[in-house]
């Protein structure tokens, strides 16, 4: 026990002389190696609660997965995910057509809701989402705004396994965390940086934002909006980053994307 949070105090002297992406200027208090082990552990913690999160099976819905992860695998491969190497990136869905969100945990353990796929119309809008939320974990934004809601000290005790009713917390925590604007802003920038060499239309999160506001509180319960707060001008924002970085890619694989729909229970 006590190696195991001299490594942890370790971890955390090097990050604060400034680890991290080499345009962020925040400083996080955890390590890479935190994030990826926070993350596992949140993990084991969603998959061991089906009542609370009932995970659609990938053997089952094999070829949902396969065209979940074909999406995952183009923005990963485009070359713009800083952490594409040392983070999981597994995607995974929950079956709830009532819950319109999507979420990721530290070290890059991604959770869809069926709610929010079938409330998209293509392919590109997902990829838009995920790109979204890769960044939240890309950008450290999960580590830093769980530290700010549970506090440093609560977190290392996780980390150190011996505070499961934390852990659990965290795991339900994390659905509802609400990032600030400023790491929203970012998140919707770096979708657009993360998609732009691909062939998808890059600002397809802003598409689904504009459907997200013109729905209002009609389709499903608008989680995302409570959880994702309203930068200002988000459609607007994004897409004038396409713009701005030249992006070339148009397809949005609308007949694709009902297909995937259609696969799903
Ligand atoms: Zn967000």
């Amino acid at each position: 026990m006590k190696i195991k949070s001299l490594l942890v105090l370790g971890g955390m002297v090097i990050t604060l002389f400034g680890c991290g992406n080499p345009d962020d200027n925040s400083i996080n208090i955890f390590s890479v190696e935190d994030d990826k082990q926070l993350g596992a552990q949140v993990n084991q913690e969603i998959l061991s609660n089906p009542q609370e999160y009932p995970v659609l099976s990938e053997s089952q819905y094999s070829a949902a997965y396969a065209y979940l992860n074909n999406i995952r695998n183009k923005i990963l491969n485009a070359g713009e995910v800083y952490y594409k190497d040392e983070f999981v990136w597994e995607v995974r869905i929950i079956h709830d057509d009532n819950t319109l969100n999507a979420f990721c945990t530290p070290g890059g353990y991604i959770y869809v809701y069926t709610g929010l796929i079938k409330f998209l119309d293509s392919e590109h809008e997902l990829a838009g989402v995920l790109g979204h939320e890769i960044a939240h974990a890309d950008r450290r934004h999960t580590t830093d705004q769980l530290t700010k809601a549970y506090g440093l000290q609560l977190l290392l005790d996780v980390l150190l396994g011996g505070n499961q009713g934390t852990l659990t917390e965290i795991a339900s925590g994390l659905t509802t965390l609400a990032f600030s604007r400023a790491n929203e802003t970012e998140a919707d920038r770096y979708s657009v940086v993360y998609l732009c060499p691909t062939d998808y239309q890059a600002d397809g999160a802003a598409n689904f934002f504009e459907n997200l506001v013109n729905a209002g509180g009609s389709s499903g319960t608008p989680v995302f909006l409570s959880t994702h707060p309203d930068p200002g001008n988000r459609v607007q924002n994004i897409q004038d980053v396409g713009v701005e970085l030249g992006c070339g890619g148009t397809n949005i694989f609308d007949q694709e994307y009902q297909d995937f729909k259609n696969s799903l229970p």
